[in-house]
């Protein structure tokens, strides 16, 4: 991919994260990464949608965390966070960050988006991670780092594989997700803000919540990602969710 690609990609998805009503003001942000080049692209700081162009996305490199092109613009403040992600996580190709309302409502609760339906299931093979609470000395210094290492500490303590979870909720904040492109990254933070509106909306008439069953998860999850996949266009089945 060349590095213009990239930008317009990261663009696209900062541009859809808006449409699909995940953000406010400039509450998110969007990167998209090239591992073959090494770089990743994301969305500036600060700058409003409106204006925004394709160009305007800030490339670095992500093994040393500079920005490759000189008379960039800043990039997001949560870059650290991406960065931290793509190297610790194999075969995510873009990040997604947010305040969605109903996601950011579970990391406020200190909660899990626990795996309660197939629409969920189609996207996440299990419950949703909430990070533990961040430390003084984590918060007071290399705070957005530190964010990304919580996650993946989150994904290691759990023994919770990324690609089969894309997806987490840092608690007292909001939700990250990622994908093997930007545009799944986008994908699932759609799914993720769903599954927890309906998380939240099922807790309103039972609770405690009952996760569904596993053989229900495998079925959904494993049918569109697992080796035996066979969901979509070039399937002789065609089931829907
Ligand atoms: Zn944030």
């Amino acid at each position: 991919m060349k590095l213009k690609e990239l930008q317009e990609a990261a663009y696209q998805a900062n541009v859809d994260i808006v449409k699909h009503q995940l953000v406010l003001l400039t509450w998110g942000n969007a990167s998209a990464y090239d591992k073959d080049l090494g770089v990743m692209a994301i969305k500036p700081s600060g700058v409003n949608y409106e204006v925004m162009k394709p160009s305007d996305m800030v490339l670095l490199d992500v093994e040393t965390g500079k920005v490759i092109e000189e008379g960039a613009l800043n990039p997001s403040s949560d870059t650290p966070t991406h960065l931290e992600l793509y190297r610790s996580f194999a075969n995510v190709g873009g990040i997604v960050h947010t305040h969605s309302h109903y996601a950011t409502c579970a990391a406020q609760a200190n909660h899990d988006i626990i795996c309660l339906g197939t629409t969920h299931a189609d996207h996440f093979y299990g419950d949703i991670p909430v990070t533990r609470k961040m430390t003084q000395s984590e918060i007071g210094q290399d705070y957005e780092a530190n964010t990304g290492k919580v996650i993946v500490e989150t994904f290691n303590a759990r023994s919770i594989d990324p690609g089969y979870v894309p997806g987490v909720i840092v608690c007292s904040h909001g939700p990250f997700s990622w994908g093997p492109t930007v545009s799944s990254a986008v994908e699932n933070a759609v799914v993720m803000e769903e599954s927890a509106k309906m998380m939240v909306h099922t807790a309103l008439l039972s609770y405690p919540l009952v996760p569904m069953q596993q053989d229900l998860v495998d079925k959904h999850f494993l049918r569109k990602h697992g080796a035996g996949a066979y969901y979509g266009q070039n399937s002789d089945s065609s089931s829907d969710r």
